[in-house]
């Protein structure tokens, strides 16, 4: 899987793949499948009719990452901040996820750190009450040192910040530590960005490494300090011993969420809906639809069956 998944990474950051992708094809049926919306307004009203049929909860993502042209980065930013403002108008929970190399980290940390404040602070602005938060994604092993400390500066400055942390990493548990103790939404993920040397090995070691995370966020100390535990996991099984887990000690159905892609399993979020359970989806919307795509083609290769349908009937 780990070769696959690097040659996908590779092809998701290849410039001629994209700009070849988007002539094919505005939008795809892989592209439909994983992409709530080519813009702000389309995203939103996704969001509401999940809401309003299942009431599923929504994360809004604007495609595009590893982005180092100012223009770019500034329509990046204030993309999130305009899906702030609309979700905050819809009524929905003021909710969004950024990727630190879309908003300016490919330039320097002190303009994705200023970007990054003005899209939390549009959260905080537009917050009617709900699970409000700007989550940072956690993207390749270079980013997360300075993805953890933008996340530490944020919330010392009273903003709505959650962060990602990858299982597969051998250093997520220290990161998790600090984590744990604060007033934040952490979003534990297995981790799209294998790097061998930094890694458990094999899927079995990557899974109880996710489990282990998982019983330190469902900890007694992280339910004192408020903090909100996000599995993001489509993996039932791991599903399946996180609920049981949280049963047994205690924590409410609402007092922690279960986060899907948009287009993933989306019968197993119906599921867990029906058992009670907090869902949220994270539905990312614009054009540069390519890379985000060719990561799921590498977590799931029968994904590439659907680009291959694409490629052959669009
Ligand atoms: P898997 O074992 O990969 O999958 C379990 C089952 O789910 C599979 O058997 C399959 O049936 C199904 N499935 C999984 N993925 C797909 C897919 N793409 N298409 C169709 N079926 C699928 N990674 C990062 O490195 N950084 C991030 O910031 C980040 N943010 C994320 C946010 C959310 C809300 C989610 C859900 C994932 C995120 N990821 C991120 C990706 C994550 O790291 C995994 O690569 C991805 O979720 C697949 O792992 P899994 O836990 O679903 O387990």
């Amino acid at each position: 899987m780990s070769l696959f998944q690097k040659s996908a990474i590779a092809l998701a950051r290849s410039p001629g793949v994209g700009r070849a992708m988007r002539a094919l094809a505005a939008r795809t049926s892989l592209a439909r499948r994983f992409v709530g919306g080519a813009d702000v307004a389309q995203a939103v009203r996704t969001a509401v009719r999940l809401r309003e049929a299942h009431g599923i909860r929504a994360s809004l993502f604007y495609l595009g990452e590893y982005v180092a042209d100012a223009d770019a980065i500034e329509h990046n930013t204030r993309q999130a901040m305009q899906a702030c403002a609309a979700l905050g108008q819809a009524g929905l929970d003021v909710h969004v996820s950024i990727d630190p190399t879309a908003i300016g980290y490919m330039r320097g940390d002190e303009l994705g750190r200023g970007n990054a404040r003005r899209i939390a602070a549009a959260a905080r602005e537009a917050s009617a009450g709900g699970r409000d938060w700007v989550v940072l994604d956690m993207e390749d092993s270079g980013l997360r040192e300075r993805t953890c400390a933008l996340h530490c500066e944020l919330l010392q400055a009273g903003l709505p910040a959650g962060l990602t942390l990858q299982a597969r990493r051998l250093g997520t548990p220290a990161d998790l530590a600090w984590t744990i103790g604060q007033r934040t939404s952490l979003r534990l993920v297995k981790g799209a960005f294998p790097e061998r040397a930094l890694d458990h090995a094999g899927r079995a070691r990557i899974d109880q490494a996710y489990l282990d995370a998982a019983a330190i966020m469902l900890s007694p100390a992280a339910r004192e300090a408020g903090f909100l535990p996000v599995f993001g996991t489509h993996d039932d099984r791991l599903a399946g011993a996180i609920m049981a887990l949280a049963r047994e000690r205690g924590w409410a159905p609402e007092a922690f969420e279960f986060e899907m892609l948009y287009g993933v399993r989306p019968d197993w979020q119906l599921a867990l809906r029906r058992l009670g359970y907090t869902v949220r989806v994270y539905l990312p919307f614009g054009q540069d639809w390519w890379p985000y795509a060719a990561r799921r083609i590498g977590e799931h290769p029968r994904n590439a069956w659907l680009l291959a349908r694409s490629l052959n009937t669009e």
